[in-house]
């Protein structure tokens, strides 16, 4: 996965928004990232700190909200949560399943200060 070209995603999104908003800058971008999606906060930071400014989102705070992988196992049924390298169902021992929950990557909101009248 490639963090800078998801920055200039997030970037895009959250400006239109605020543009839509009529704010004149974001002060906060909240956004949710599944423990599967490979994106490393540190680098979302990093791109984000290098492509922000002179956008309406320079100098906001970046939030992440990490979403726990959870598997569904393709014979019994049970949700479970995988530990570590062990994705065995600890109903039956199948090895994994399907994922459910983990490879969420979206903003889920924004915060904005009005524009000045
Ligand atoms: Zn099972």
């Amino acid at each position: 996965m490639h963090e800078m070209a998801v920055t200039e995603d997030i970037l895009r999104i959250v400006t239109e928004h605020a543009q839509q908003a009529g704010a004149s800058r974001v002060t906060d971008i909240y956004l949710v990232i599944g423990e599967m999606a490979s994106f490393v906060d540190d680098s979302i930071q990093f791109y984000f700190d290098a492509l922000a400014p002179g956008t309406l989102a320079e100098g906001a705070t970046l939030h992440f909200h990490r979403i726990p992988t959870r598997f569904r196992c393709r014979h019994c049924e049970t949700e479970f949560a995988p530990t570590g390298r062990d994705w065995l169902c600890p109903t039956c021992g199948a090895l994994g399943g399907d994922v459910i929950a983990g490879k969420e990557f979206y903003v889920e909101s924004i915060e904005v200060a009005e524009a000045e009248e």
